[in-house]
């Protein structure tokens, strides 16, 4: 139980009073969802779009975020999912929550290879493991 609490979490509370399970943004102690930036900035998108009261939609989010890496990539994908799962059920709602689970699957597929490469290719290792072309010599 007490894994879970190993990634770094948001530090915010969801609107049922539970503690938000999102991963926050970089260099940032909350989510998305409750970054104080970052509900400022929607905010202000969302006066300027003219629409009071209205839930900002994931795309008036993504305007808020630069997507530096599969890390954001991710979160976006999570912001995503979170408000897909809010909409009424639906064989499209359904869709669209499998088409998000593939596409994050895949990013976080790339994301856990290039740490085994960097893994691989960190100074410690280099010697550690005979090279091909060195190995060739001693006969
Ligand atoms: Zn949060």
């Amino acid at each position: 139980m007490s894994k879970t609490h190993l990634r770094r979490q948001c530090q915010g509370t969801t609107r049922t009073g539970n503690e938000c399970r999102m991963q926050p943004l970089k260099g940032s102690k909350w989510c998305w969802n409750h970054d104080p930036k970052v509900v400022a900035d929607r905010a202000h998108a969302r006066s300027r779009g003219g629409a009071a009261g209205k839930r900002a939609t994931p795309s008036e989010m993504a305007g808020t975020i630069s997507l530096q890496g599969p890390q954001e990539a991710l979160l976006l994908l999570e912001v995503a999912a979170n408000e897909t799962l809010a909409l009424d059920n639906s064989a499209g709602r359904n869709r669209t929550l499998v088409q998000i689970a593939l596409a994050w699957a895949r990013v976080w597929e790339a994301v856990a290879l290039e740490h085994r490469v960097r893994a691989l290719e960190s100074p410690s290792l280099v010697g550690a493991v005979p090279h091909p072309t060195t190995t060739g010599e001693r006969s």
